[in-house]
């Protein structure tokens, strides 16, 4: 290791708790809710591209930003159904309401996802990260019933890719990202599909791609 490098390994600050929040296939789980007989079946939402599918249109190949008629080519039987944005943005609200009394300078990064630092909260009510985020998660399916996927790391981008190792696996314990050794375990691996700006198939290369992939180019 370089003497620079082992200097800023050095003067790290691993000691935040911040966590990153994603509401799992959130405008599918708000049209389930509005719309209960579509549980168990292969839908997706949006009419000229998905903005996203449910679990059982996903196992057929389905995926938020497709066209709907590539989604409807891999799964004939899916029913889309048109977006309707009031009611996205006020399952939002109720999520980053509950969201905002464990930090109240919570950074919301879209509708359904919000970074949060929930250091001071731990400290003051003696819990640990992955008990306030047990509480988090569960305080968000009971009122509002829709289920959230939680990364806890030492800053913003371990915490998101905690998270998306967690997304869809909502009962299994938060994973914690938080030692260097995480991070350089992360890194090490960044060919792998669990690391947010390194997709391989989404890697943006020129401005186009950012256009193409937007979801998928941001590195956080
Ligand atoms: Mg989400």
């Amino acid at each position: 290791m370089g003497l620079r490098l082992a200097e800023l390994e050095a003067t790290r600050d691993l000691s935040r708790q911040i966590c990153h929040v994603d509401a799992d296939q959130f405008y599918a789980a708000v049209e389930l809710k509005r719309d209960p007989s579509l549980k168990g079946k292969a839908f997706g939402v949006g009419t000229g591209v998905l903005t996203t599918a449910s679990y059982e249109a996903r196992l057929k190949g389905c995926r938020s930003g497709q066209a709907v008629f590539v989604a409807k080519a891999l799964c004939p039987e899916l029913i889309t159904v048109p977006n309707n944005f009031a009611a996205y943005v006020e399952a939002s609200g109720q999520v980053m309401e509950i969201l905002g009394s464990y930090d109240e300078n919570l950074q919301p990064a879209s509708l359904d996802e919000a970074y949060l630092d929930i250091t001071d909260y731990c400290t003051q009510h003696q819990m640990t990260a992955e008990q306030v985020v047990t509480q988090l998660r569960n305080e968000v399916q009971e009122e509002t019933g829709l289920t959230v996927s939680v990364g806890i790391g030492a800053n913003k981008t371990l915490a998101k890719i905690c998270s998306d190792r967690n997304s869809n696996r909502t009962q299994w314990p938060v994973r914690r990202c938080s030692r260097p050794s995480d991070y350089h375990e992360f890194h090490a691996r960044s060919a792998s599909a669990q690391n947010p700006g390194h997709r391989p198939s989404y890697r943006a290369h020129s401005l186009q791609d950012l256009g193409r992939f937007p979801r998928y180019s941001v590195v956080s």
